[in-house]
């Protein structure tokens, strides 16, 4: 008897979780805080009206609809049923209604208070596990409105047996609730997960289009600038006035312009001009010593471990360019005294490049988002390096990993196929 019960309950406390599934897609009603309170309000008041009636009182799962709508719902959705709940108990009556009504407001009392807190939390896993110890709250309010109802009644007078049953039905019960809120928590999680893939979707969607069509403009604006810039030369050279200045002005602040089209353009799509051959060692080489007066400026000293004799092919410009990124923003991390080291060596037929810092390091979080456009955490920041050194590592077959720990540092590491051997290219450069 009580088993069926428990499995209608299930269904009864599955329904609105799998309906809100269905319909979260749905802008109207998927965030609709009297949406979920209608629909876990007619889930508590079925509970209760299904419920299981023995020593006098209501056995039923009607604190997983309340828990989970005000998690989920936010405190409208949460009074919403509440109030079910109270005027279902109030309609079925019998001798323990206070005891209704009081558990009923206690229960929902300290998921109503940190309701603020769980909203803010953003991991899922984290999220489900609060949601289980909301559930476990409940419990204990039922445990002890029940004990003070047993012992102001006749039962405590029952055989030992008695109380032991007793005490296994609460028992059993607080387990099936706990394991009920989980269980229908993990299943809004993923609910809500999947609307935010969809949302992330769209709006990538909308971002592409929109910067295909950015690209083309800055294209289209590029080859102006360069007539003007040349035009602006000229009228230059043959100035002596007043006017000489003004013109160099113009020029600086064209050049700006003009390198901001091209990092965007860049970005947009990186164009890989001249392929060669070369020797990374020498590449990296330049790279630091272009970075050096920064890292001397802001205190970090920066150690090297390059092997010498690793060949790659590929846009010698744009590997600079991604590598002046992350190394830029190795250093910029790193607090005074703070220590950034390159590596370059061989890893299973593979160029490996790490890139090592000291610094700040960074969140799960944000480790999540790097590499996402216009994601920055600097004053000045435009949140494009991180992003263009990706794309430019990626466009190389290469692959690229971020590790991190907050306040312990981050490592780059960059995987990219291996050229030729060194005598190979030797060979070549004597026969040529
Ligand atoms: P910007 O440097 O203009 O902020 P980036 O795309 O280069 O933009 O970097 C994006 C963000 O990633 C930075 O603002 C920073 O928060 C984070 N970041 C990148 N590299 C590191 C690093 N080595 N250590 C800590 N945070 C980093
Ligand atoms: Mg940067």
């Amino acid at each position: 008897m009580l088993a069926e019960k428990l499995l209608l309950h299930v269904l009864i406390i599955l329904a609105p979780v799998l309906i809100y599934y269905i319909v979260s897609d749905n802008n109207r009603f998927g965030k609709s805080p009297f949406f979920i309170g209608t629909l876990q309000g007619i889930a508590a008041s079925l509970c209760l009206l299904f419920a299981h009636h023995e020593y006098g009182l209501y056995w039923d799962l009607r604190y997983i609809p309340l828990v989970l709508a005000i998690l989920y719902g936010g405190p409208k959705a949460g009074l919403m049923v509440l109030g079910s709940i109270l005027a279902t108990r109030t309609y079925l009556g019998g001798e323990a209604l206070a005891f209704g009504y009081i558990s009923g407001i206690l229960a929902a009392s300290v998921p109503f208070l940190f309701v603020g807190i769980f909203q803010k939390i953003q991991s899922k896993k984290k999220r489900i596990e609060a949601a289980v110890l909301f559930g476990l709250w409940p419990n204990l309010i039922m445990l002890s409105v029940l004990i003070v109802y047993l012992l102001s009644h006749d039962i405590y007078e029952m055989k030992l047996d008695g109380n032991i049953e007793v005490l296994i039905y609460i028992i059993s019960f607080g387990v099936i609730q706990v394991i009920g809120v989980g269980f229908a928590s993990m299943l809004l999680e993923s609910a809500i997960e999947r609307e935010k893939m969809k949302e992330e979707i769209r709006r990538a969607e909308k971002l592409n289009t929109l910067g295909e069509l950015a690209a083309s403009i800055a294209h289209e604006v590029r080859n102006p600038l360069t007539v003007v810039k040349g035009f602006l030369q000229l009228m230059q050279k043959q100035e002596k006035g007043q006017n000489f200045q003004y013109l160099s002005l113009v020029l600086t602040e064209l050049g700006r312009a003009e390198a901001i089209i091209n990092d965007y353009l860049n970005f947009a799509k990186p164009e890989f001009k001249k392929i060669e051959k070369f020797y990374l060692y020498e590449l990296i080489t330049d790279v630091l010593l272009l970075i050096n007066p920064l890292a001397m400026t802001k205190g970090v000293q920066i150690d090297q471990y390059l092997e010498k004799n690793i060949i790659i092919e590929t846009d010698k410009n744009q590997l600079k360019q991604a590598l002046v990124n992350i190394v830029k923003n190795a250093i910029e991390a790193t607090p005074q005294d703070g220590r950034v080291s390159v590596n370059l060596h061989l890893r299973d037929n593979q160029v490996c490049l790490t890139i090592k810092d000291t610094g700040k390091g960074m969140t799960s979080e944000q480790l999540s988002r790097i590499g996402s456009l216009f994601y920055s955490t600097k004053e000045k920041g435009t949140g494009l390096g991180t992003m263009v050194s990706i794309r430019i590592i990626e466009t190389m077959n290469g692959k690229i990993n971020y590790a991190s720990k907050i306040d312990e540092g981050t490592e780059v590491t960059i995987l990219l196929p291996v050229a030729k051997l060194d005598s190979q290219l030797e060979e070549e450069k004597q026969v040529g």
